[in-house]
């Protein structure tokens, strides 16, 4: 996200060995996925989230998109997931023919209501998905009850949630499935790139076949068979070497880049909160039995016409704010799905007044001044 502001809303890290890394791999003769440092990432991934199998995909959709492979969602099926969310939770499922079942969001955390889910639970239900907003958890405990009453597999879209932990337990360890990004917004990244978190152990051995177009070339790759071939449905969801050795050299920075961004956020926090009391605007809620990745930071503002006024405001200084989500059961698709206004009365409330503040590793103490200034010359 290039941007012709002085403050962008984001600017992409880079944490200094990403180029020695690709040049290894450019003399190393090993340019395509599964090579070393697709299994640094993973072994680094595994090692960071105890008792999960991670596998790099191309994207945190494509691990979705194989989650929902993995889990032989199709016509018939309904999966739940929260109204307030990235199209990316939904659309792997409904691809497959499965139809979203929108459920409103909390108003503190801003995920799913865990409390509004057993109404939605119908005898088609296989599925709960969850995102953590923010990477600060969902209520996983009465989730995770919900789900095992009612047989349903637990999927984390854990794309803001690398880091976060609900009551100890990382997240994306949490379900039986999650899915990871490395886009370019999140804390780490390569650009474009994923990865599915595998808590079941039954179904490693198919998703990597699933990952690798069907074919049983992974184990060839081991070693454990002569040859291989087609034995299941599949696609192509495995990332390059080249990508996975720059995200090899964020992982390895993971310390540094997450003690910047927790420096900031709670800058942010602290000299907003006076502020924020007075003018009526609400700051990010974090549990106390949850450890937040420090993903995002957003101000609640009282209207939306509220918010207008201050995103046009920072515009004036020069300074990228955003939105966030149009709520899905309200967006073309969602309503061709059923969705209607009025549905999920949470998510269409805040998605009309979250103001997202520029938010990156690399922003200066300097300009964090001057974004905090510029907020606090503001009159509601
Ligand atoms: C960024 C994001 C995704 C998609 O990630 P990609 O790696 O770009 O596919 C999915 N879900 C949520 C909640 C996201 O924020």
């Amino acid at each position: 996200m290039s941007s012709r502001y002085r403050i962008p809303f984001n600017r992409p890290h880079v944490s200094g060995k990403e180029l020695t890394y690709l040049q290894q791999v450019m003399a190393g003769g090993h340019a395509s996925g599964d090579g070393p440092f697709t299994k640094r990432c993973q072994a680094l991934l595994e090692e960071m989230l105890p008792g999960t199998r991670a596998l790099l995909t191309t994207s945190c959709t494509h691990a979705l998109e194989l989650a929902a492979l993995l889990l032989d969602a199709g016509p018939g099926q309904e999966v739940i997931l929260p109204a307030y969310t990235f199209v990316s939770t939904a659309n792997p499922f409904v691809l497959r023919g499965a139809l979203p079942v929108f459920v409103d969001i909390r108003a503190d955390t801003l995920n799913i209501d865990e409390r509004l889910v057993p109404d939605h639970i119908s005898d088609r239900t296989t599925t709960l998905a969850v995102m953590h907003y923010g990477g600060i958890a969902c209520e996983m405990d009465p989730l995770t009850t919900l789900a095992a009453r009612h047989g349903l597999q637990i999927v984390e879209d854990n794309a803001h949630g690398l880091f976060g932990r609900y009551r100890g337990r990382a997240l994306g360890t949490c379900g039986h499935l999650a899915a990871l990004s490395f886009h370019e917004t999140k804390n780490i990244t390569c650009g474009e790139g994923g990865a599915l978190l595998i808590n079941d152990p039954e179904l490693v051995a198919r998703a990597e076949v699933l990952r690798e177009k069907g074919t049983d070339r992974s184990r060839f790759f081991r070693g454990e068979i002569s040859r291989y071939t087609w034995i299941d449905v599949g696609s192509s969801y495995l990332p390059s070497e080249l990508l996975a050795a720059y995200l090899c050299a964020q992982l390895e920075a993971r310390d540094c880049i997450q003690a910047r961004r927790r420096q900031i956020w709670t800058r942010y926090y602290s000299a907003l909160e006076p502020w924020a009391t007075a003018a009526g605007v609400g700051l990010p809620c974090v549990p106390a039995d949850r450890d937040q990745p420090f993903h995002l930071f957003y101000l609640m503002m009282p209207t939306p016409e509220a918010r207008a006024r201050l995103k046009a405001h920072l515009a004036g200084a020069d300074i990228f704010s955003v939105s966030h989500y149009v709520p899905l059961h309200s967006s073309p698709v969602g309503r061709r799905l059923g969705g209607r206004p009025g549905q999920c009365p949470v998510a269409e409330d805040i998605s009309e007044r979250v103001l997202r503040l520029p938010f990156y590793a690399d922003l200066t103490a300097d300009d964090q001044d001057y974004v905090l200034a510029s907020i606090m010359s503001w009159r509601p």
